[in-house]
């Protein structure tokens, strides 16, 4: 409501200075502009007397008798959009286009006005069609193309995503240049569910055309290598993803065990653990959370990792060197009685939070469903959970 009323009086207060200025610089040979109508010295009265939803009132019949208040009309299209009264905005700035004698530069805003209303209101087959005019040149151009991306990725339509990303790339529009790249896995994902695993390996290539180093398209061809009895290329596969992007690390270990398993190779999980963890602190860190999260402690190797992670997480490592003295260390059974707390604390809670608007979930998004970023999900480690900086990074 506050929000609100500070618009109403720009609006009134515009028109009002508006007014005057036409006042001040008004020559005897130009006519002289009429002054505010009554019913915009109503709204102002009401503005006064803090009462935004009234001074609205009056403001909006003020534009209905005054043909030359385009500006006010926007402004107060903008304002009912954000108040959420769509049916108001979609109203005024449908009259805007209906006059006949609107200037062009006025009718293409109007019309990207109204697109924004049509979305607001979910009416994606009406905001689509203006959308796709004001796409084709002025001023509107990349807006209406990254409006048009927002439409076809929630209707999942990624053929035309893809088409529209194109579009944005020629003329230097695109703020994501992955996005892509997800939308050629989405389609490898939905042709690797019909079992069509030929098609599902051609999109993952033009993924990684598109993008090189793309975790996402070596997770999914890891799967359609199982998938199609190939697990050794799976191994090779999710050994490079953690390296690319640590956060990954729970998508890879399950998938790595199953590889694993499908090659006959269990007992090498150790020496491949130990080999992707390498030196760098934030691999080994994410392994052992992912492993700790899933309850893949099994391997001798994972259960070090978890040692090593509770030993300096600050929010875990406090708890427990108050708890056991620093000579004697946890015994193994202690240790998994602590993972199997840890894990209990985080399935309870949101488990991945997005880095750029703090959505935060207990499942993973490529997208973040909140600020449609994608790859933007970070899973929360116990600090994160309990609202403590994680340790300095590095060995
Ligand atoms: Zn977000």
């Amino acid at each position: 409501m506050r929000a609100s009323w500070v618009e109403a009086v720009l609006i009134a207060s515009g028109a009002i200075v508006g007014w005057y200025a036409t006042q001040r610089w008004r020559t005897s040979s130009t006519p002289a502009p009429r002054p505010p109508s009554r019913d915009y010295l109503a709204g102002v009265n009401f503005l006064v007397n803090e009462q935004p939803d009234r001074a609205v009132e009056a403001f909006l019949r003020a534009v209905a008798v005054d043909q030359d208040t385009v500006e006010t009309q926007f402004a107060l299209g903008a304002l009912f959009r954000r108040r959420g009264e769509v049916d108001r905005a979609i109203r005024v700035h449908q009259n805007l286009i209906a006059r006949e004698t609107l200037d062009p530069s006025f009718r293409e805003q109007a019309s990207y006005a109204l697109a924004q209303d049509y979305l607001r209101a979910g009416l994606y087959d009406r905001a689509e069609k203006l959308l796709l005019q004001l796409a084709e040149g002025g001023t509107y151009r990349i807006a209406s193309l990254k409006d048009l991306t927002a439409i076809y990725e929630i209707e999942r339509d990624w053929d035309r995503a893809i088409a529209i990303h194109r579009d944005l790339a020629r003329i230097g529009g695109t703020e994501q240049p992955a996005a892509i790249a997800h939308y050629y896995c989405e389609l490898a994902e939905l042709a690797r569910g019909k079992g069509d695993f030929a098609l599902a390996e051609e999109h993952l290539r033009t993924a990684r055309g598109e993008q090189r180093r793309f975790p996402r398209a070596a997770l999914l061809q890891a799967d359609v290598a199982v998938d199609t009895g190939r697990p050794e290329l799976a191994i090779r596969l999710l050994k490079r993803v953690p390296l690319l992007s640590p956060q990954l690390a729970g998508e890879v270990l399950l998938r790595l065990v199953r590889a694993l398993t499908a090659a006959g190779r269990d007992g090498e999980l150790p020496g491949i653990i130990a080999d992707v963890a390498g030196d760098g602190r934030d691999v080994a860190d994410a392994l052992a959370h992912a492993a700790i999260v899933a309850n893949e402690l099994d391997s001798a190797a994972l259960l070090g990792l978890a040692r090593d992670y509770v030993g300096h997480e600050p929010a875990v490592a406090e708890i427990v060197g108050a708890l056991v003295p620093e000579e004697h260390g946890l015994d193994d059974a202690a240790l998994r009685r602590l993972c199997a707390a840890l894990r209990r604390q985080v399935l309870r809670t949101a488990r991945f939070r997005c880095g750029e608007c703090g959505f935060s979930s207990s499942g993973f998004f490529w997208q973040c469903p909140g600020c449609k970023r994608w790859d933007s999900l970070k899973p929360l480690t116990p600090s994160d959970l309990a609202g403590r900086p994680a340790a300095a990074r590095g060995r």
